[in-house]
Order: structure tokens, then C-alpha cells, then sequence
């Protein structure tokens, strides 16, 4: 039998592969298990119990309680939940850093909110945090660590800021692109909401959950049955939400072991790359110093090419990567966490983010190595200045 061909699978920040205990875990509540959590049987005592077990997981990896665990369809009701529920209850002016993710950024538009400047590194500018927080804010949101270029925020000096200067408002942070990676009961310690997802951490798709603290002000979005202490009304996914648990655990207990081997690859990979490929400039790094960023995430600007040309060649060598450019009515826009980075739009276009995970292989970063700049002096082949020939 002749081996699989190389392939690489470098999109673990899109979405990461399911572990297969947390498969495991939520094959028998799909299967044998049909009862809703909140009847009153032994069928749906013993999935109330699971969901409650599972509770008891998210907070200790979370550092809440389990009343504080609110489960929601994944990380976009979680942290529409965050700015809409706290600003429905409470008013005023929100604030978040002008890297989030559109469902915290997009909220907080829609409210007329605050957009604190980053700097080039994609890290929050905390004096201009400070110029804009005052006694109308009521809600700051600065996410733990960013989806395209990996950058942490300092959150416990945001944290500090906020208790000085807004000292009424709640502070959020979006952790979903941090669990694998760092200790967010630690990191988010000083923030009264904390979303999560579960598929970016060896969960499935469609699950999360919002940290509430006790005491902080929140209207539900959804109303209805009353589930999960009125706070999110509909009947729990009962298999994801153990299966999140389930990976939330083990990505808990493998984390120092996940960011040590992951982030020898990525800076394998990282440095590889900007070494064979003329004017690759690591996004975001400064001095060739990565700390402050996740270690699953290598992200790349490449002079001289479009990111969209560059992923339709990966794919013909089995590579899945991404380009973390959006498309508005047609018309090709860098991304928005670029763009706040102060990274020239001709650069933006070019950029490549390969996102490392849990189950990344050396073979797979060796592949990457192999594949990737051959492709990108194909793509600079084609856009060379063509000479003009007279007839
Ligand atoms: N926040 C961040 C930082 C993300 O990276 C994502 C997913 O890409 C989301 C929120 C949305 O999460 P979900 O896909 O679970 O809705």
C-alpha cells in the first residue's frame, strides 16, 4: 500500500479536531440518551446531572462557580450575550479594543461604542483604554488573546484601569481562542464575563459557555423555558456540553505539555519560512520576540502576493491554512485586526495565518516547510511585471 500523501492541517484556530474522548463522551447522549435536562424522570435527572457535571468542569477550568456557567450555542452568542446583555440592563457606553472579534466588535458598533487603538504588536494602547473609560461606560470588552495574529492582552492591567476609572462598568473578555493555551482562570481572573467555544479546543462545533460573576448585571437574549438560571432560555445541548467538558478537562491537564512541543513546531515552522521566503515579515513580532502571543499561531504578511492566489495553490498541495481577509460586497478588505496593527494595506493582502493545535504533527510542519515557498515564488512568478512586446 502506498503511504497518504503529505497534507497539513494549519487552521486549528478556525476550528480545531475533535479530541476523541470528547467524541467518545457525547456519542451515548446522541444515541441512547434522548431525555431533555429539564423533564422530570430519571432519564432527565441523569442528563441534568451530566449537564451539571459538566458545569462543575467549566468552572474549575475557568475559575468560576458552577451557578456562573452560563452553556450557550458557542462563542458568538457568548460574547453577543456579554455586550448586549449588560447593556440592555444597564445602558450606557461600550468600549472594546478595535481588534475583537466582529461578535464583539459588531455589538458594540451597533450600540454606537468606543474602539480603543493597539499598537503594532496588536496589543491594547492602555493609555488610550484610559482616555475612554469613564463613569458612562458600562461594559469593556478586551479579548484574552486575538483569533488572526495570536496577540495576549495584558488583562489584569486592563482589569485595573477599569476599577479605577469606569469603576460601575463590567468587564468581558472573548477567551475562545485561549483555552488551549493558557490558564484563563489565571488570565481572566479580573473580568465578570468569559466566553468560550468549544471547538477551538477539541470540543464540537455549535457549544460554549459565558462566565457570569454573581452580581453582574445581565438581561437575557433569549427568553423561554428559564434554562440555565433565566440568564439563556432553550434546552441544553446535553452531548456537547458534556463533550466540551470533556475536552475543556483535557486540554486543562495537557496544557503546559501542548504550549511546550506546539510551540517548538510554530517556531520551527515561523522561522523556516521567513527564511526561505524573500521579505516575509512575522506579523505583529517585534525583535523576533514571540512571547506575548498564542504558540499555536504563526501568522505571516508576504509582499507580493494575495492570500486568496496563495490558498488556492495550498490546497492543490493539501495544505489548510487561512488568509483572515474578509470579503465586502465584493470587494477584497483587509482584515480589521491588520488594519488597527498599522500594517500597510499591499502587505495586508499578502498575509497567511497557519494556526498549529493539539493534534499537529512534525510531518505536517515539515510539509508546510516543503510546500509553502515554492508555491509563494510560483505565485510572485506570475505577478512579475510583464515587458510590453510591440506588434
Ligand atoms: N471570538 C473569537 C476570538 C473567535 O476566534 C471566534 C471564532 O472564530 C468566535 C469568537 C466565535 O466563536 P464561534 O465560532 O463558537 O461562534
Amino acid at each position: 500500500m502506498s503511504p497518504d500523501p503529505p497534507a497539513a492541517y494549519l487552521d486549528h484556530s478556525g476550528s480545531t479536531p475533535m479530541r476523541p474522548e470528547a467524541f467518545d463522551a457525547m456519542v451515548p447522549w446522541l444515541r441512547d440518551r434522548p431525555a431533555n435536562p429539564s423533564g422530570a424522570h430519571r432519564l432527565a435527572r441523569d442528563a441534568r446531572r451530566a449537564v451539571d457535571d459538566a458545569r462543575e468542569v467549566m468552572a474549575e477550568v475557568l475559575g468560576a462557580r458552577p451557578g456562573e456557567i452560563v452553556f450557550t450555542s458557542g462563542g458568538t452568542e457568548a460574547d453577543n450575550l456579554a455586550v448586549f446583555g449588560v447593556h440592555d440592563r444597564r445602558g450606557g457606553v461600550v468600549v472594546c479594543a478595535a481588534t475583537e472579534h466582529h461578535a464583539v466588535l459588531e455589538p458594540t458598533e451597533s450600540l454606537g461604542g468606543r474602539l480603543v487603538a493597539v499598537d503594532r504588536r496588536g496589543v491594547i494602547d492602555l493609555e488610550a483604554l484610559a482616555a475612554a473609560l469613564d463613569d458612562g461606560v458600562t461594559l469593556v470588552s478586551v479579548m484574552a488573546a486575538n483569533n488572526e495574529v495570536g496577540t495576549i492582552q495584558p488583562l489584569a492591567a486592563v482589569a485595573d484601569l477599569v476599577a479605577g476609572l469606569a469603576p460601575t462598568a463590567s468587564l468581558h473578555t472573548d477567551a475562545v481562542q485561549a483555552l488551549t493555551w493558557l490558564d484563563v482562570a489565571e488570565v481572566a481572573a479580573g473580568a465578570d464575563l468569559v466566553s468560550v467555544s468549544a471547538h477551538k479546543f477539541g470540543g464540537p462545533k455549535g457549544v460554549g459557555a459565558l462566565v457570569v460573576r454573581d452580581g453582574t448585571p445581565l438581561a437575557a437574549r433569549q427568553r423561554g423555558g428559564g434554562q440555565e438560571r433565566e440568564r439563556r432560555s432553550g434546552t441544553q445541548n446535553v452531548a456537547g456540553i458534556v463533550a466540551m467538558a470533556t475536552a475543556a478537562g483535557l486540554a486543562s491537564a495537557t496544557r503546559a505539555a501542548t504550549v511546550a512541543r506546539v510551540g517548538a513546531q510554530r517556531d520551527r515552522l515561523a522561522d523556516g519560512l521567513l527564511a526561505a521566503i524573500p521579505g516575509a515579515v512575522e506579523t505583529g513580532v517585534v525583535d523576533g520576540d514571540r512571547s506575548g502571543r498564542l504558540a499555536g499561531t504563526c501568522h505571516l504578511c508576504l509582499p507580493g502576493i494575495e492570500s486568496e492566489a496563495l490558498l488556492f495553490l495550498l490546497e492543490e498541495v493539501a495544505i489548510s491554512a487561512s488568509a483572515a481577509a474578509s470579503c465586502a460586497s465584493g470587494a477584497m478588505e483587509p482584515s480589521h485586526v491588520l488594519a488597527a496593527m498599522g500594517v500597510p494595506r499591499d502587505l495586508a493582502f499578502g498575509s497567511l495565518r497557519l494556526s498549529l493545535g493539539w493534534s499537529t504533527t512534525d510531518a505536517e510542519v515539515d510539509h508546510a516547510l516543503a510546500a509553502i515557498p515554492p508555491a509563494v515564488a510560483r505565485l510572485r512568478s506570475f505577478a512579475a511585471p510583464v515587458v510590453a512586446v510591440s506588434p
